[in-house]
């Protein structure tokens, strides 16, 4: 039966409803994945002799977070006899506003997957965490240590990065291709690009560069929920979404306008529109004036120099407007740059004083004696050395190459902080509680490293210090039941309350215009886009088969007809 959303007149059904809040991330099953083996893992799912008989008990709904991403989406979690049985979206959480991607929705059957790392492996062999241990402490006596994290900001990052520092070895960060579309500002901007985040809410026209805004991008739910409220079948929206892609993405078929250009194009067609801006000048716009002739971005592109000028005249006719890239493209971040985006309402904003930037991976790993990788970096990052490699994982994604693989905890089963998901343009802070006690088979990367160092503040501690720090600061609001002020709130002990039972802290958004921004040159080619993220990389082995299911009942799939058109 279809649902009619009161008051806007706007009408959708049961199965939008799914895609609404499911398929805003659901670009990590709509990779391009052969048929059948989403088959096999469907019916060897329906087999599964271990799959555990539902606890008996009192049946409890908690609230958490899901930390399987950096987007730290708000959780509603079912709990039968302490066992998390089911798990749903916090419509109050004011980022994730209730929706989640189809991995978070079938969380909870995470830990009993079939490919989860239940023992210490040494070179592929069953071996003991004292082995490890001994192992590790012969390497760091032998020479620095490189230590990668892939959720960086936790309390469990500062373990990781102080042991790093301490033993004079070097922190590397795996990041998201959100978190990498906003390094290229680092070089025209006085704050690290970890401070960045994306003022979508006051935007009103978005000009995507291949980034599946509707399919997978930042927090589920936040850019979809704008869309269902301000443009979702409007002929003149409030919201405006131009989606520049070489093929009809699930995005690209439901934007406001597409725009079809020769894949790789990218930045030859940012650097055409910033030229006719400049140029032409139907707003105030500065910038150098990118090299590549308007014919040149003409020729790559596969448009004609006119429709180049149009879009240009189309991206300013309904202000602010702000380009999204999919990756580290710089003529993408230039364009926002002549288009008055960087520092504005609307625009590329800063979301916090945090000054603290980090290095990627991508700047390359520095000689070591042994890497140690955290349990969030995704699978399919393999690092280019041939050290010694301990590496977590809670679940076997394959193509891990390491000499010690070491069973990290699973979904609920650690107590970590929930930093400021990359997208947002607010600062946020949550903590997600462990709902579930690990076994003792398991140990995360911080607690390993503070066995091999007791000097090590624990992640416990770190965590309600910096509650300490929010609660002294007497700043932003704390949005659990109701939205309360900090400053109302009457000790740190009731804060730490509120954290547990899952409320977000919420700092107020900076005035725009707090950035300083200086573009000398127009920036040279990336050598290529790489797109993807660390949702969209959960390869489909260690999918539960709860997220397998609701891709195939929902029309998150591609219709084939529409892939490459
Ligand atoms: S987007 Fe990330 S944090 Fe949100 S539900 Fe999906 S996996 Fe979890």
């Amino acid at each position: 039966m279809a649902a009619t959303s009161e008051g806007s007149g706007m009408k959708f059904t049961r199965r939008d409803l799914l895609v609404w809040s499911a398929g805003a991330a659901a670009g990590l099953v709509v990779s391009p994945v052969p048929w059948k083996i989403l088959d096999d893992v469907s019916i060897w799912s329906q087999n599964w002799p271990w799959i555990p008989q539902p606890a008996r008990g009192p049946v409890d709904v908690k609230q958490s977070f899901c930390t399987l991403c950096p987007n730290g989406c708000g959780l509603r979690v079912r709990m039968a006899g302490g066992w998390p049985v089911g798990v749903a979206g916090v419509g109050s959480h004011p980022i994730s506003r209730g929706a989640l991607c189809p991995l978070g929705f079938a969380a909870h059957q995470l830990n009993w997957h079939p490919r989860r790392l239940r023992v210490v492996q040494h070179h592929g062999q069953p071996s003991s965490w004292s082995e490890a241990q001994a192992a590790f402490a012969k390497a760091r006596g032998e020479g620095p240590i490189v230590i990668i994290d892939g959720y960086p900001g936790r309390a469990a990052s500062s373990v990781l990065k102080t042991f790093a520092e301490k033993q004079g070895g070097t922190y590397r960060v795996v990041t998201s291709s959100e978190s990498r579309a906003l390094a290229p500002y680092e070089a025209w901007i006085d704050a690290p690009s970890s401070s960045l985040g994306y003022d979508l809410e006051n935007a009103q026209t978005v000009v995507s560069f291949g980034a599946p805004l509707l399919d997978g991008w930042g927090t589920p739910g936040r850019f979809t929920r704008l869309w269902a409220e301000k443009s979702a079948g409007m002929a003149d929206p409030q919201l405006r979404l131009i989606q520049i892609d070489s093929s009809l993405s699930r995005t690209a078929a439901r934007a406001w306008q597409r725009v079809q250009i020769r894949e790789g194009s990218e930045s030859a067609l940012a650097s055409g529109l910033a030229r006719v801006l400049i140029e032409q000048k139907p707003v105030p716009a500065h910038g150098p004036i990118p090299a590549l002739s308007l014919t040149e971005a003409a020729t790559q592109t596969g448009l004609s120099p006119d429709a180049i000028r149009d879009l240009a005249r189309t991206l300013v006719s309904h202000l602010p407007v702000l380009a999204i890239a999919r990756d580290d493209n710089p003529a993408i971040a230039a364009l926002n740059v002549v288009l008055g985006a960087v520092g504005a309402r609307g625009g590329i904003v800063r979301r916090s004083t945090n000054n603290e930037s980090y290095v990627s991976t991508d700047a390359g790993i520095p000689s070591a004696r042994a890497v140690v990788i955290d349990g969030s970096v995704p699978w399919n990052f393999v690092p280019q050395t041939d050290t010694e490699i301990f590496r977590f994982a809670a679940w076997d994604g394959g193509a891990m190459k390491a000499d010690w693989l070491l069973p990290a905890p699973g979904f609920l089963e650690e107590l970590t902080d929930v930093p400021t998901a990359p997208t947002s343009s607010v600062e946020t802070y949550a903590v997600a509680t462990n709902l579930v006690k690990a076994p003792t088979e398991f140990m995360s990367a911080a607690q390993f490293l503070s066995v091999a160092d007791s000097t090590l503040t624990p992640v416990d501690k770190i965590i309600h210090s910096r509650c300490e720090d929010l609660f002294r600061k007497h700043s932003g609001t704390l949005y659990g039941q109701d939205a309360t002020p900090v400053a109302r709130i009457a000790s740190v002990q009731k804060l730490e309350e509120q954290f547990s039972k899952g409320a977000v802290w919420v700092r107020e958004a900076s005035p725009p215009g707090n950035l300083h921004c200086e573009l000398k040159e127009w920036p040279a080619a990336p050598p290529e886009s790489r797109g993807g993220s660390w949702a969209t990389e959960w390869p489909i082995g260690v999918m539960p088969p709860l997220a397998t299911k609701l891709y195939i009942e929902s029309n998150l799939r591609e219709a084939p007809e529409r892939r490459n058109a």
